[in-house]
């Protein structure tokens, strides 16, 4: 099989969590004041998927699943992948192997019986994949799943040092893929365009360069999205000035960037991508 072009290798995930998810100050099964906003934001996200043709991976929390159980078979009615984002987003550094595997088996047992489907991807909560966890490969092998895509080539919230393009990681239980978000390669660092804070800041064009850089490599961009970035007016913790700037930055809506980049590329989900991928060789 020849290998395809890139704008059939191109996908928008979204960490499903509410505006209260910030790693590292303790994390609470519900909202404050019992504020629920993701359903409104995930339907934001599936109504403009919807106008642009396009499916996406949702990556859900399993206590948000647990507590909102219309909203994985609302995401799956429209199409779209469920993949597990763990139950509790507490990092991966402050689990040990057997509250990160009963992490894994509550959420997929969670989204089993809400959708029938058995997701096949994980995602760490903040990029928390290091060598402190090192058994996360092999019980993600284990237990089924095709793909992981926890790790950030970036420093700091991931490994600046780590592949930019999806790879192979070899386990005793078997092997998986790993899919990095996009970032953008310069000459001193790597800046985190994909998703996050560096999506809301950096500017359209520079997000748009980055992508074109992938195709020319023949690799697929991955960008990433919570649903608090498209609720500008959502509530918000109260945090330390960096903290509140990496978690919410200002309060940019990012639907409009969105928007121009659904109209330019279409999105899939990251399992059609890893059942379909032929990697150049
Ligand atoms: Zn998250």
């Amino acid at each position: 099989m020849s290998y395809l072009s890139f704008s059939d290798y191109s996908a928008l995930t979204i960490d499903v969590e509410d505006w209260y998810h910030v790693c590292g100050i303790g994390q609470q099964a519900v909202p404050p004041h019992n504020l629920w906003r993701v359903v409104q934001n995930v339907e934001k996200i599936v109504a403009l998927l919807e106008q642009n043709q396009s499916k996406a991976t949702f990556f859900m929390l399993g206590s948000v699943a647990e507590a909102i159980p219309e909203l994985a078979p609302m995401i799956v009615a429209n199409g779209h992948e469920i993949a597990s984002h763990g139950y509790s987003h507490t990092l991966l550094t402050d689990l040990d192997k057997h509250q990160f595997l009963d992490e894994l088996q509550r959420t997929e047992q969670i989204l089993i019986d809400q959708t029938g489907r058995r997701p096949v991807g994980y995602r760490a909560p903040q990029w928390s994949v290091s060598p402190e966890t090192p058994w996360v490969d092999e019980l993600l092998a284990e237990n089924g799943y095709l793909y992981d895509s926890s790790r950030n080539p970036l420093p700091f919230v991931g490994d600046a040092s780590a592949p930019r393009y999806p790879y192979r990681i070899d386990t005793p239980n078997g092997s998986l893929w790993e899919i990095p978000p996009l970032v953008t390669k310069t000459s001193i660092v790597s800046l985190p365009t994909g998703g996050g804070w560096g999506f809301r800041l950096f500017p359209l064009g520079l997000i748009v360069a980055t992508i074109e850089s992938y195709v020319r490599d023949a690799a697929p961009a991955v960008l990433y999205l919570h649903p608090r970035e498209v609720d500008p007016d959502g509530p918000r913790l109260q945090l330390p000035l960096f903290k509140r700037f990496l978690a919410y930055g200002m309060r940019t809506d990012a639907t409009m960037k969105l928007s121009s980049l659904l109209q330019r590329f279409r999105s899939m989900t990251l399992e059609e991508m890893v059942r379909t991928w032929q990697p150049a060789s």
